[in-house]
């Protein structure tokens, strides 16, 4: 049956500093709570909001990116619904309505393989606050309501039902998030700054909502989860509810929360306190040139001007601070594809999953792009070959030392005295001589000898001087 998928996807805005509709901080984590809130904020009577200029250029931005078309006046509504979350018991959000639209609408975005999402509209409002529960919410004696993340701007990107595949919707987010921390809007590792819903129905059946996800890793599994429950529903001919469920991490599943509101439910109106904006003609295009790089123009220049393979360009893309390291590490020595891969296939071996799905890489890692150009430059130069610096990086990585200093310590720099390499090789003829018998027949069981010689001077050979040394041997003796 045909799965559709359907993404509502929220950033927060914390590169904007101040809230959307008053100068308090977009920086509520940690504080204690109710300390950053204003009468503003807070939705006291008698107050009126302020919108913030900032906020709209970088949503502005996030439209312009995702190809969406930016429009020259916006407006804001107000979104009716009663939660102990909103102070004001409305949302102010934007609408698209007598001809004016939100911060962007109808883009499409590439991602993967040469696929793409059309995107329905790119939406600026407030975030609410926070209810927090002792343990869960279902057993909490209470909810505590803190509004300090209340008024954060927030930006809201809709896309079409376009994928069918839960591998892709996490493609999709990956693009997305990689998109925003190169735009310098959001600090996507900031626990919360980025959230994902998702719709799923299949078989034209009714859509069911998705919320509650905390990470990206768990949109994928819910979406598996909701797909394999719906289709087992409808093999069953037992009607699929239109309704909103939450994932529970806990049990993998998605349980039933409420029924979904409908559009109707929150009696969109026009926001009164704040009047409708011209942000003028010059605004889209304005707002196109103040962008910085993106990661489709970085991973063509990262394979058109460094020559890296694809694959590796898009797995530095992928998240900014990565391929801002390889960036840094590229300018102390120019190795590039050396230092490329270093990166890609050993480096990123020592940073746990977590670590990846939480997008702090590079936190808490003692070893800076210094340490791999030193890296990339000693097997560059045939001081250590390419096993001992793995070896030089593991040590690297645990304690932080340079590689240069590691390999000073352990000696393990490369053997380049022939004599000394000849010595190592006359015992290894020594002590396996059956198996230079076979080498003078059978060119495998050279490969055999090289192996002790490298165990012997426990990788520090060169392998193809030492193999030279080895076939020399073995002529001179037949
Ligand atoms: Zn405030």
């Amino acid at each position: 049956m045909e799965t559709k998928i359907g993404l509502e996807i929220h950033c927060q805005l914390t590169g904007a500093k101040s809230k959307l509709f008053c100068s308090c901080s977009c920086e509520y984590r940690g504080k204690e709570a109710n300390s950053n809130i204003c009468p503003t904020c807070a939705g006291l009577p008698g107050t009126l909001p302020l919108l913030s200029r900032r906020a709209v250029e970088l949503a502005g931005m996030i439209s312009a990116a995702l190809g969406c078309t930016v429009p020259e006046e916006i407006a804001f509504y107000r979104k009716n619904y009663f939660y102990p979350d909103l102070p004001k018991n409305f949302q102010l959000t934007q609408y698209n309505a007598y001809g004016i639209t939100s911060m962007g609408v109808d883009g499409i975005m590439q991602y993967g393989d040469g696929k793409s999402a059309r995107i329905r509209r790119v939406q600026l409002e407030e975030d609410p606050g926070r209810l927090v529960y002792e343990g869960s919410m279902e057993t909490s004696p209470y909810a505590l309501i803190d509004y300090n993340r209340a008024g954060v701007p927030l930006v809201e990107i809709v896309t079409e039902p376009d994928f069918a595949d839960p591998k892709d919707v996490r493609l999709f987010l990956d693009k997305v998030t990689s998109l925003i921390e190169h735009l310098g809007v959001c600090d996507t590792r900031l626990e919360g700054s980025v959230r994902c819903d998702a719709n799923v129905s299949v078989g034209g059946g009714n859509r069911v909502e998705i919320k509650n996800v905390s990470s990206f890793a768990d949109v994928e599994k819910a979406l598996r989860y909701e797909i394999t429950r719906q289709n087992s529903m409808a093999s069953r001919d037992i009607e699929i509810k239109s309704e909103t469920r939450h994932w529970d991490d806990a049990r993998k599943l998605t349980k039933e929360s409420r029924t979904k509101e409908e559009e109707q439910d929150y009696r969109y109106f026009p926001e009164p306190d704040v009047p409708s904006i011209v942000l003028g003609s010059e605004f889209p295009s304005l707002v196109s040139r103040s962008m910085p790089e993106l990661p489709d123009k970085r991973k063509e220049r990262f394979i058109s001007k460094h020559g890296l393979s694809p694959h590796v360009a898009q797995v530095l893309i992928d998240n900014k601070e990565l391929a801002d390291f390889f960036e840094t590490a590229m300018s102390a020595h120019y190795l590039p594809r050396e230092i490329a891969n270093w990166i890609v296939n050993d480096l990123m071996g020592f940073v746990d999953e977590q670590q990846k799905e939480e997008r702090s890489i590079l936190a808490g890692l003692k070893v800076t792009p210094g340490h791999i150009a030193e890296l990339a430059r000693l097997v560059d130069e045939g001081t250590i070959n390419r096993s001992i610096a793995q070896q030089v990086l593991a040590q690297a990585v645990k304690t932080g030392e340079m590689p240069s200093q590691v390999v000073r310590k352990t000696h393990s720099s490369r053997i380049d005295d022939s004599d000394e390499l000849g010595r190592v090789v006359d015992s290894v003829f020594k002590a396996e001589q059956s198996a230079v018998q076979d080498a003078k027949s059978n060119a495998n069981a050279a490969n055999f000898l090289l192996g002790k010689v490298m165990a012997a001077t426990k990788g520090r050979a060169d392998p193809k001087a030492a193999l030279e040394l080895i076939h020399k041997k073995l002529a001179e003796q037949s």
